[in-house]
């Protein structure tokens, strides 16, 4: 399986191609509630017991030559190190953006993190090649971290905004902080009470390290029942209240800040079942997103998902009045 997948379409950065740096199955530092990949089954504790598995620059250059030559590179907006689980648990991430760089120098090289490892020497070395870091910031106290994203090795909440000025200090990356507002049918949630008090007041006093704010909910199906997405009125309510001490310039709202506006374009595709799969595997997608991603109509996926669907390889789940397909992420 490929670890060059996409383009996605995000709603943050438009044609997204996407690279794994950790391939499935997921690996990660967290068990998050919302995570679209499923539990985590695979937890990794530290960024130097993972390295024996992982792939480096070498493999990604291999990858990213065949894929090259397949879609048009004036149709990608972004390049973004996600999928699998942790990036950063991939200690040759540093190579692998150099690499990027060669063959796409035009394009912003993003990563997504959950902030976890970056207390490590040579993971915050390696951000340091990154143009953009989006640090996932769910809560403002440990005991909303600590239900929210349910770290599996101790980490506590201070640790991870102690590492956002680390990141600050020591590199010149864009920092973006990326805020998943929920509630848990538990009665858990981000945005009500004492946790959106104390996560509205760490969100303003980070301010002046931090570039931008993302706001966001699942509105991608979630892995847990639980999981529930806030209203388009809740998210804006809470990016009003952060827009009184945060210049609203900064504050992106799902739902208005919508990338997603231009289609990628495909000279050929090797294997257009294959490139559905890799990034089924990262993400749960509508059939609109995979023809907008894949250069295609809905129309002619439809034999291929439902060929996919009668073999077992994907899988069908309604959220939010939406349809989307996942494949399995278990390799
Ligand atoms: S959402 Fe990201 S950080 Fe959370 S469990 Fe999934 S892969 Fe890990």
């Amino acid at each position: 399986m490929s670890m060059v997948y996409g383009p996605v379409m995000s709603w943050r950065y438009g044609r997204s191609l996407g690279i794994d740096p950790v391939p499935p199955p997921k690996r990660c530092t967290f068990n998050c509630v919302y995570c679209q990949l499923g539990p985590t089954r695979n937890p990794v504790l530290s960024a130097d017991a993972a390295q024996e598995t992982l792939p480096d620059e070498k493999q990604l250059f291999n990858q990213l030559d065949e894929y090259l030559r397949q879609i048009s590179i004036e149709s990608l907006d972004v390049v973004t190190f996600s999928g699998s689980g942790e990036p950063t648990l991939n200690l040759h991430l540093g190579s692998m953006v150099r690499q990027v760089r060669k063959c796409l120098p035009e394009l912003p090289i993003v990563l997504l993190s959950n902030g976890s490892l970056l207390d490590h020497p040579r993971v915050m070395k390696n951000l340091s090649e990154f143009d953009i870091v989006t640090v996932k910031f769910d809560a403002g106290d440990d005991k909303t971290h600590r239900a929210i994203n349910r770290p599996l090795a101790p980490f506590r909440h201070d640790q991870l905004v102690k590492a956002i000025h680390g990141l600050r200090t020591k590199t010149n990356v864009t920092i973006a902080l990326e805020v998943m507002l929920l509630k848990l049918s538990s009665g858990i949630s981000n945005i009500s009470g004492k946790a959106r008090e104390t996560l509205v007041r760490e969100l303003v006093e980070l301010a002046p390290v931090v570039d931008i704010f993302q706001l966001y909910t699942p509105w991608r199906p979630p892995a847990e029942e639980q999981v529930q997405p806030i209203s388009q009125s809740e998210l804006k309510d809470f990016a009003l209240e952060l827009s009184s001490s945060i210049d609203k310039g900064r504050i992106w709202v799902y739902g208005i800040h919508d990338a997603r506006t231009h289609s990628a374009s495909w000279k050929s595709h090797q294997s257009i079942r294959n490139d559905i799969l890799t990034m089924l595997q990262r993400r749960p997608c509508r059939l609109k997103d995979l023809a907008q991603s894949l250069d295609t109509s809905i129309s002619s996926l439809l034999p291929l998902i439902s060929q996919l669907r009668r073999v077992n390889a994907i899988t069908v789940r309604q959220h939010l009045n939406e349809v989307y397909y996942s494949a399995q992420n278990e390799v």
